[in-house]
């Protein structure tokens, strides 16, 4: 495959994966005027899905991409009126949507939406879909890409996007098996002229009974986005299009407020999710391949981070490859990365963790749960005030 002529000097980027994650990564390096191409496995960049939030950390960085106009017109801004209940439907404190200097930076997004916004930022020759990664390998001068098509690739460096059972992984690190949390999350839209009187950019979340709901506007404030979290011993499949049973979904929350009652009467049809995590990766590097995203640190979505730190993650390598040559020791910008993000992401999967406890409620003492739901705004601060790009400049400095 030609990259063409004029780039040969140019330290070439093959991102595997067209999620969130590997978009954001593209859009950041593009930016920066670093020479990438993206493989995806699908034959269309992906249209399923329910809602994703953007939070203020990755929000700004997005914004900084130019992108905050095309966000802004399809985001459904989230703000006032958000709150913790108990599942009887009283207050439990509200829902912090502010970084610390007071700016409400949050959309929720439909995953459809926030994918093409990502998609229109990169010129469609850059990216490959209908192209399976099946194969890497690397030597002194580069790295190789085999794909299910019979093509193949070579590039300087590989980043794999490739999601949480990435192919990649097992070339960095010996892989292990996502870790089942044994929940389910029912997922689905619901329109909101169906609710017309439902608060218009509240992120409300109900908790109670090892299980949680919880409902956030998405496009624009014209569809309602609802997650009902459900123990299931049995494994559910991981993924954004398995279809769920609506009337399964509306008995697990019944008898819970009535709002949470009347929403789900709306349903027609959802879509399930099997929750996954795993620890914290020994690598995420190896030579010239970075993984990135959940690839590199699934986490359990009860912080909402998941894709959010996908897109810091892109922004820091996007930041620490610019200016590089392709004579430069590519490997040690990746392992700066690597040093970079892990201990922001360890941190964010062990406390995602723990929130879910919280809003499951498997707490003897609900008091105490309710202390620590308050106490959580503290952290939330540091998640949403966080900049990557001003981590990696001081980590540029200190070095
Ligand atoms: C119920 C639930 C709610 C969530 N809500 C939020 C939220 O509000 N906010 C948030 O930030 N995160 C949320 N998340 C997490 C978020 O969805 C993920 O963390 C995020 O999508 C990760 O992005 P990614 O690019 O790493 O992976 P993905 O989005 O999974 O993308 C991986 C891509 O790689 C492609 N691919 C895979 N293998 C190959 C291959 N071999 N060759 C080529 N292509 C390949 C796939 O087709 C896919 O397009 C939630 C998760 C769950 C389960």
């Amino acid at each position: 495959m030609s990259w063409g002529e004029h780039m040969q000097s140019k330290i070439r980027v093959a991102i595997v994966g067209g999620g969130i994650g590997g978009l954001a990564a593209a859009v950041a390096l593009l930016k920066r005027g670093i020479d990438v191409s993206v493989f995806e496995q699908a034959r269309k960049l992906g249209e399923v899905g329910a809602g994703v939030f953007v939070y203020p950390n990755s929000l700004r960085q997005l914004e900084r991409l130019g992108l905050g106009a095309a966000l802004g017109a399809v985001g459904a801004r989230v703000g006032a009126g958000s709150e913790y209940y108990r599942m009887d439907g009283s207050v439990v404190g509200p829902v912090l949507t502010t970084d610390s200097t007071g700016w409400s930076g949050m959309y929720g997004m439909h995953r459809a939406d926030l994918l093409q916004v990502l998609a229109d930022a990169i010129a469609p020759d850059r990216i490959h879909t209908d192209h399976q990664c099946t194969g890497f390998s690397q030597d002194a001068t580069s790295a190789h890409l085999e794909f299910g098509n019979g093509r193949s690739v070579e590039a300087d460096v590989v980043i794999a996007a490739d999601g949480i059972h990435s192919t990649l992984q097992k070339y960095v690190v010996q892989q292990q098996p996502p870790e089942y949390s044994g929940f389910r999350a029912y997922r689905g839209l619901v329109p909101r002229e169906r609710l017309p009187h439902w608060r218009k950019e509240a992120h409300q979340v109900w908790m109670g009974d090892n299980k949680h709901f919880m409902v956030f506007p998405v496009r624009r404030g014209e569809l309602l986005n609802y997650v009902g979290f459900v123990p299931m011993q049995r494994e559910t499949v991981e993924s954004w299009s398995a279809i769920g049973d609506r009337d399964e979904l509306a008995a697990s929350f019944s008898g819970w407020d009535p709002r949470v009652e009347e929403l789900l009467s709306k349903v027609e049809s959802c879509f399930w999710w099997g929750l996954f995590d795993r620890k914290p990766l020994d690598r995420w590097v190896h030579g010239r391949l970075a993984l990135l995203g959940d690839a590199a640190h699934a986490m359990l979505p009860h912080l909402g981070q998941g894709a959010n730190q996908a897109v810091e993650d892109g922004i820091a390598l996007a930041a620490l490859l610019q200016g590089r040559g392709r004579e430069e020791p590519i490997t040690d910008v990746l392992q700066a990365y690597e040093s970079l993000r892990r201990p922001r992401t360890d941190l964010i999967q062990a406390e995602a963790r723990k929130n879910g406890l919280r809003y499951d409620s498997r707490y003897a003492d609900l008091a105490q749960r309710d202390r620590e739901i308050a106490n959580s705004a503290a952290f939330r601060k540091t998640l949403y005030d966080y900049d990557v790009e001003q981590a990696v400049r001081s980590h540029l400095m200190h070095q």
